[in-house]
């Protein structure tokens, strides 16, 4: 746990009981911090009873007292409302910040990756982080993705945090500067929790800010917003700057040229990895991670070898394009992690005689722009709240079935792809070896939340139903 003895003694509000807000809570009490603890969920708020805490309602409190608010960055503080609780901080003066603000300020002597995006932050994370770890260094990893920040170990000089940051995060710290920051696209979400796009660019770009020394920004040229933020970094000064493109050479930057990652770090144009051995993230948007995490690695000093070795074994992380298993032929890949059309059209790019479950919470803009990938999909299979929005723009252009709920949603693709399957055996041509396997594809293109707790949650159900179908399947001769 992070020790903010800084703050011994005086008070501090806590605005959210979540898994951040909880964390944040535990470390400043140990810290001797005074603690004033809020949740609008009277559930959450029970949490308080094990650590002897009393909540205090921080809409009704007194705000000369805490020091800052330490809000959980999924309560808007500003746009689309603020929340009543920030708003009183605001107005009383007080800082509005995260947990990341405060480990950064108080750890500020350990080396700390950033790494922000769209989309691609958890895998290039994880990936940097699995790298760093198998090169003998210590690391902790988390922020957005998976671990709260504040219940790090402490670290010291010679080791690493590697932080996933969301852009609600980045809109809550003002005084943190890492010393390698990684930008690796933005096309457009949560556009209602910035106020619109500039809200949105200005959160990614407070990932660069304060950053001395110089310290390194990893940026992509490969969007219209990183390309434009790059120029500006450049002209601002001080930092060096690193370029990230799958399209093609960047001057001293880290590229994809062919299917090669090339390294020119150095002003040297060394062709580091054929990036078609690496079966385990396919696609160009893995490309892009892959580069951006040797871009973070070299940063912190690791060599290329120890690099490369570190990438051909990363794992891989859950519901991001995880293949889970196949019945009768038909291959299950989830991709709930896809809760935008952008993430969607990636996992689209990757199969083709696709089944495709979508639908859910829908984003601005819904499915617009996957046009390209229709080809590739035999069926849709709409469900949540989404389906009707979606339903007017594949008629038409793909054939579609009204699902309601994962579950029937599931069941139906399957039925369909072993009927297909039999048509092709039986039909005039017999059956097709050559042909790709059918693929049902759960990548909803929407956020969980009209039907589950979280696009995990949504994931591990469609899991659970593959176990159940796997299960059942009786005919091996199916296909
Ligand atoms: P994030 O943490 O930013 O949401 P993830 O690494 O969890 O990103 O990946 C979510 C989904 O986004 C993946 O399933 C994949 O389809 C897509 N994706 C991954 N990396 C990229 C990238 N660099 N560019 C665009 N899409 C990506």
């Amino acid at each position: 746990m992070i020790n903010l003895s800084h703050l011994r003694g005086k008070t501090v509000a806590v605005l959210g009981l979540g898994k951040s807000g909880l964390a944040s809570v535990k470390a400043l009490i140990q810290s001797g911090a005074v603690v004033w603890a809020w949740d609008d969920n009277e559930n959450s708020r029970h949490q308080l009873d094990a650590l002897g805490l009393t909540p205090v309602n921080l809409v009704e409190c007194d705000w000369n007292q805490p020091e800052m608010l330490v809000i959980s960055p999924g309560i808007p503080s500003t746009f689309p409302t603020p929340h009543p609780a920030a708003e009183k901080a605001r107005r009383a003066g007080k800082p509005i910040i995260c947990d990341v603000e405060l480990l950064c300020t108080t750890a500020a002597n350990v080396p700390m990756l950033a790494i922000t995006g769209t989309n691609g932050k958890s895998t290039t994370t994880a990936l940097t982080a699995h790298i760093i770890d198998q090169a003998g260094i210590k690391t902790q990893v988390g922020g957005n993705l998976g671990y709260p920040v504040l219940g790090f170990d402490a670290l010291g000089a010679n080791d690493c945090y590697v932080l996933e940051l969301s852009s609600y995060q980045l809109d809550l710290i003002d005084k943190a500067a890492f010393d390698a920051s990684a930008l690796l696209n933005i096309t457009p979400d949560h556009l209602d929790r910035h106020g619109g796009m500039t809200g949105y660019i200005g959160a990614k770009r407070n990932i660069f800010a304060r950053q001395k020394g110089p310290k390194w920004a990893i940026i992509s040229i490969d969007d219209e917003p990183c390309a434009q933020m790059a120029t500006e970094l450049a002209r601002e000064g001080g930092h060096r700057i690193v370029e990230i493109s799958v399209n093609g050479p960047t001057r001293h930057g880290v590229y994809v040229d062919d299917h090669w990652l090339v390294d020119d770090l150095d002003g040297h144009k060394n062709p580091v990895l054929d990036l078609r051995t690496v079966s385990h993230m396919p696609g160009r948007h893995n490309w892009q991670n892959i580069a951006f995490a040797y871009a973070l690695c070299r940063a912190r000093g690791i060599g290329t070898n120890d690099i490369l070795s570190g990438v051909m074994s990363f794992p891989g992380l859950a519901h991001r394009q995880e293949q889970i298993g196949t019945i009768d032929g038909v291959v299950f890949v989830n991709d709930s992690k896809a809760t935008n059309a952008e993430a969607t059209a990636k996992a689209l790019s990757a199969y083709d005689n696709i089944y495709w479950i979508l639908g859910g919470k829908p984003k601005e803009g819904g499915i617009d722009g996957l046009d390209p990938y229709y080809g590739r999909i035999k069926k849709a299979f709409l469900i949540g709240s989404a389906a009707y929005e979606f339903a007017a723009t594949l008629n038409g252009q793909l054939p579609y079935e009204q699902c309601g709920t994962l579950d029937v949603a599931t069941r139906r693709a399957l039925d369909c792809a072993r009927a297909d399957a039999k048509a092709d055996k039986t039909g005039p041509a017999g059956n097709d070896n050559s042909a790709p396997a059918p693929v049902i594809l759960l990548s909803p293109a929407c956020a969980s939340f009209d039907q589950f707790t979280s696009f995990e949650a949504r994931g591990d159900a469609f899991r659970a139903l593959f176990d159940v179908l796997s299960s059942q399947s009786t005919d091996p001769e199916a296909l």
